[in-house]
């Protein structure tokens, strides 16, 4: 029995916040919100992360991803959104389920994901390229 947190959601076995549902995903309100209508998209079968999903499970999870920004940018005037996949723990993923984030955003929300940008590393782009031959 698969004690996946995600996969239980699907099943039904746990409650959720259902936004929208197809044959291959799911959609629901995280339970920690950063802000209304933060919403998680997953496929139903099981995959860890971006590393073992199929292309086809992936494309059906960005379809559903574009559902639901139409829908909210239609039903609810929204036009700030951020989008976030986190694949791995170091890559800051808690649940190993993977879950596309549509993160709604607006002026004033108290919200602010900072990168810190590294310029030196430019110096070693031709040396990283090199490494994909
Ligand atoms: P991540 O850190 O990208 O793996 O995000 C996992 C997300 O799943 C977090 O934002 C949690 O709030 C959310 N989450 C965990 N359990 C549930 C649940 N039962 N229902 C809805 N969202 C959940
Ligand atoms: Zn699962």
């Amino acid at each position: 029995m698969n004690d996946c947190i995600f996969c239980k959601i699907v099943r039904g076995e746990i409650p959720s916040y259902k936004v929208y549902e197809d044959d291959h995903t799911y959609a629901f309100f995280d339970i920690n919100p950063i802000n209304e209508y933060h919403t998680l998209i997953i496929p139903k079968k099981h995959y860890e992360n971006m590393f073992d999903i199929t292309e086809e499970e992936f494309l059906n999870v960005a379809k559903t991803v574009k559902k639901i920004v139409n829908l909210y940018r239609d039903k609810l005037e929204m036009k700030n959104i951020q989008i976030l996949a986190s694949s791995g723990a170091e890559a800051q993923q808690d649940v190993f389920h993977l879950h596309y984030h549509i993160i709604p955003r607006f002026s004033g929300d108290n919200q602010n994901m900072k990168w810190h940008s590294h310029a030196e590393l430019r110096e070693k782009f031709d040396e990283l390229l090199k490494r994909l031959n």
